[in-house]
């Protein structure tokens, strides 16, 4: 019978240990063809060796997995056109910022009957306004794309500790469980959501409220703190998106995607580490600064993901409906001091 083509497209943190779920389940079901082809943005070791060459090598990718075998099926690849032609699937999981970039290169180049998933976590915002990235895909490429998002700290899975995660569609229910097949695994439990906006924008915006958990664990303010950051970025997580979105459901906000997420981000995410740093600096040394020193080549999306929602707020009128959102981007930009993070709740409006 018929057997899909699976393409990574992307190899950071994430992006490896998504190659490493999908070929464990290739080779497990007659449905996908076993080899996993996985784009590499190709850079040089600091030994001299090309990164593409020491992942086909070893099976592991050295600098943003170390010590992980990804399965023999993977095979990296550093020529992006070569890696999406014969895809059927197309799995997209690069820092957001790329991903424009990305799809100009693709325009032309993917099968017209592909089939895209999303696992990025972030927006563009354009002329016209927000734009999630699964719509940048399917609009520039003309391909349908879901989304996968939830609760999933890269290297916990990579070692095979339980966590779940949410499929977002629009309306195809078959290819969601399509995707649910080539993730699922005995420790990754994947449930689908007919709501592919409201699972991106979950995904999207928790990167905000973890800079906020950040400021808050580098300022030695404790737990319950913590919590009510928590509690209130979730709810301007669910304003924002409505706003955006009417069809966006509140069930969303309790699948992995929504709360649980929120949590894992906040207590033990990239965001959240490298805010810390930020505010026991005194907000001295900058992000961009700090993300080198402390993430080896892997990226921050919450910081630029502020200042894209910081946009759509004052473009619109709505800055005092989200004083947490719009507090994180004053704070990441120096205007505001990392304590004015509790210095809102007089302000912060009653939405429902
Ligand atoms: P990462 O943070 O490890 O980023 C590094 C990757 O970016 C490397 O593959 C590098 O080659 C690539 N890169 C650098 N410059 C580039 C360029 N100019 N063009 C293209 N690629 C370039 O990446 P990640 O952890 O795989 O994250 C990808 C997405 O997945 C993000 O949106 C992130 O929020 C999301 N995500 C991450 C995790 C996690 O725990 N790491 C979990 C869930 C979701
Ligand atoms: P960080 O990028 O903050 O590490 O968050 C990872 C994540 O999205 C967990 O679900």
């Amino acid at each position: 019978g018929f057997k899909s083509k699976v393409t990574v497209v992307g190899s950071g943190n994430w992006g490896s240990v998504a190659a490493k779920l999908i070929a464990s389940n290739t080779l497990k079901h007659h449905s996908f063809h076993d080899e996993v082809r996985m784009w590499v943005f190709e850079e040089t070791l600091q030994t001299g060796e090309k990164l593409t060459d020491v992942i086909n090598k070893t099976n592991e990718n050295v600098k943003y997995l170390p010590g992980i075998k990804l399965g023999k099926n993977v095979l990296a690849d550093p020529d992006l056109d070569n890696a999406v032609k014969d895809a059927n699937m197309l799995v997209f999981v690069t820092p957001h910022q790329f991903m424009e970039g990305i799809c100009k290169r693709l325009v032309g180049k993917v099968r017209g009957d592909v089939e895209a998933i999303s696992l990025i976590k972030g927006m563009e915002v354009k002329m016209e306004g927000p734009c999630m990235i699964s719509n940048l895909i399917s609009e520039q490429l003309g391909i349908n794309c879901s989304v996968l998002m939830g609760a999933n700290i890269a290297n916990e899975i990579a070692v095979e500790k339980f966590s779940e995660a949410t499929v977002g569609y629009r309306d195809n229910r078959e290819i969601a469980e399509q995707w649910v097949k080539l993730f699922s695994t005995p420790y990754f439990m994947v449930t689908p959501v007919q709501d592919v906006e409201g699972v991106e924008l979950c995904g999207t915006l928790k990167n905000i409220v973890a800079i906020a958990a950040g400021f808050v664990d580098g300022l030695d303010m404790g737990n319950n703190t913590k919590a009510a950051i928590m509690r209130i970025g979730l709810r301007e997580m669910r304003a924002f998106s409505k706003l955006l979105f009417s069809s966006v459901r509140d069930s969303t906000f309790f699948e992995s995607c929504g709360v649980a997420d929120v949590i894992t981000t906040c207590l033990g995410g990239r965001n959240r580490k490298v805010a810390e740093a930020f505010a026991r600096n005194g907000g001295k040394r900058s992000f961009d600064e700090l993300e080198a020193e402390m993430l080896q080549g892997q990226k921050l999306q919450g910081v630029s993901t502020a200042r894209e929602v910081y946009e759509v707020l004052s473009h619109r009128g709505w800055l005092e409906l989200f004083p947490l959102f719009t507090t994180v981007h004053e704070i990441c930009t120096g205007r505001l001091p990392p304590s004015a993070i509790v210095e809102y709740s007089e302000k912060e409006p009653r939405l429902s």
